[in-house]
């Protein structure tokens, strides 16, 4: 039971290990591989189960570091929830020399904008911002390989749904799709079955 067994990279590892994060808990034990697999998946899980790295972990071993494209983006409903996973995915991706960007409400938009030309490959995001810089045409989603979206009851508590389903609108039409959620009710189940392909259930 460890990071490596679930083929995790060596460089991220290490990082893991400053932090005493060295063994996986359940949540990653049991995502980490389906998601490597390239498969579909929901998450039923709660804050504080390592929910992040379950999917920040996979995310970055995806990425391919020669394409300038935006190729994996993580929705989230709140501000605080993003700043928060921005940190992890930041403090692992410098390691790997891979350039993360936060689309995040409240700041400022001419910065994100600037900072846009620096051609992140793995964005954080909020659905309006997102939205809005998807309409401005500052950001194109159209590299997008995989598509995470954290807290998705929490989206939906927010109105955000309809935003959402925009964006995964604009990415790659084979898209890898991951939903984590601490509840699953009725309206989750529709987006699931209208954007997933057989995807798989992890329940912790
Ligand atoms: P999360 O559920 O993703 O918000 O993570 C909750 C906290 O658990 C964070 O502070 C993580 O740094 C920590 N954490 C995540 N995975 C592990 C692990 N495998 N072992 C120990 N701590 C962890």
């Amino acid at each position: 039971n460890s990071f490596s067994s679930l083929q995790i990279d060596e460089v991220y590892i290490n990082k893991l290990r400053e932090k005493d994060i060295v063994v996986p808990s359940p949540i990653q034990a049991e995502s980490i591989p389906v998601i490597l697999s390239g498969k579909d998946v929901v998450a039923q899980s709660q804050t504080g189960s390592g929910k992040t790295l379950a999917y920040v972990l996979p995310l970055l071993q995806q990425v391919d570091k020669n394409s300038r494209e935006v190729q994996g983006i993580v929705i989230v409903p709140t501000r605080e929830l993003g700043f928060q996973i921005l940190e992890t995915l930041q403090l692992l991706a410098d390691e790997a020399g891979i350039r993360v960007q936060g689309l995040i409400g409240g700041a400022a938009l001419t910065r994100q904008i600037d900072k846009l030309k620096l051609r992140p490959q793995l964005i954080v995001g909020t659905p309006g911002r997102v939205m809005e810089l998807l309409k401005l045409r500052k950001l194109s989603v159209h590299h997008v390989k995989t598509v995470v979206v954290d807290e998705v009851d929490q989206v939906f508590d927010l109105g955000s749904m309809r935003e959402v389903e925009v964006i995964f609108k604009g990415t790659q039409r084979n898209r890898q799709m991951l939903f984590f959620s601490a509840t699953m009710p009725e309206p989750i189940q529709a987006v699931i079955s209208r954007w997933m392909q057989d995807p798989v259930y992890v329940q912790i």
